[in-house]
């Protein structure tokens, strides 16, 4: 069991949302960056086409999508239901804490070599 939980989570206007975490933690998250990770299957598949250059654009990646609803799911995570209606997305906690786009998890994610 993951001791770790969220104790808030905020909605940042059209740009994202933040967590405060039970660890202390403050982790921030851009909507684009959420969706593009949405861990459901449908969107894991068409993670994993190759890039079709004849693909017409879905009305969804010409406009921003936006969150219409957050809602919790048992006490392991969250769902995000999408203004194109997609919502089969759970994010569990664990996966949010994952994909905190914070200075200083950016950094561990990437970490550059040390210079002498
Ligand atoms: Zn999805
Ligand atoms: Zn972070």
């Amino acid at each position: 069991m993951p001791s770790l939980s969220a104790r808030s989570l905020s909605k940042q206007g059209d740009e994202g949302l933040a967590i405060d975490w039970s660890d202390g933690h403050h982790s921030v998250h851009t909507w684009q960056h959420l969706r593009t990770n949405c861990p459901c299957a449908g969107c894991r598949e068409e993670r994993q086409q190759p890039p079709d250059p004849f693909r017409i654009l879905k009305p969804s990646e010409l406009s921003p999508l936006k969150p219409v609803r957050l809602e919790p799911v048992g006490h392991y995570g969250y769902k995000i239901v999408w203004s194109d209606g997609h919502d089969s997305g759970i994010f569990t906690l664990e996966h949010l804490r994952e994909l905190c786009e914070c200075p200083s998890c950016q950094g561990k994610q990437k970490r550059e070599p040390p210079t002498a």
